[in-house]
């Protein structure tokens, strides 16, 4: 049987913060493709789409709080309802993106990723999360995106 790495938790203490999270979700309705798909996922199509923020702070302010959920809901599902909803998300390097934008411009929002559910989850923490959280002194360190009620995908950051 193989053994597992020994883990020392006072040894790898610099690599340890602690951290307080809160979570929030939030739905919206969005159409996308994934390009090079082997299947069915090719095609133009819709997901009632749930995503799921966590946020974290190293201390609670003082109050008690990481984050009011409030400001979570002004700060991110804010942005998913003024960027993504509603929308047909296509990667820039998408074929069809040519001859899609010029019939449905408005309608379409480039992104600079294939739309698959990893994608969106990385690029919600790397890029949103941290313009959209900036002088909050907290951190958007997961989110989940659920394409339907039985599969998700998700990113996260590693302390
Ligand atoms: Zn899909």
């Amino acid at each position: 049987m193989a053994k597992l790495p020994f883990y020392n938790p006072v040894e790898q203490k610099v690599l340890i913060r602690n951290m307080i999270t809160v979570t929030r979700y939030h739905d919206i309705s969005a159409g996308h493709r994934v390009a090079g798909h082997e299947s069915k996922c090719k095609h133009i199509h819709g997901h009632n789409y749930r995503f799921h923020f966590t946020v974290a702070a190293e201390c609670l302010d003082s109050i008690g709080r990481v984050m009011d959920f409030s400001v979570i809901k002004d700060k991110l599902c804010q942005w998913l309802e003024d960027n993504y909803d509603h929308k047909l998300l296509l990667w820039e390097n998408d074929p069809l993106l040519k001859q899609l934008i010029e019939i449905v411009p408005d309608d379409i929002v480039i992104t600079p990723f294939n739309p698959t559910a990893e994608n969106m989850a990385k690029y919600l923490v790397e890029i949103v999360g941290t313009q959209q959280l900036q002088g909050t002194g907290c951190t958007l360190v997961k989110c989940i995106v659920d394409e339907t009620r039985k599969c998700s995908a998700g990113y996260e950051i590693k302390y």
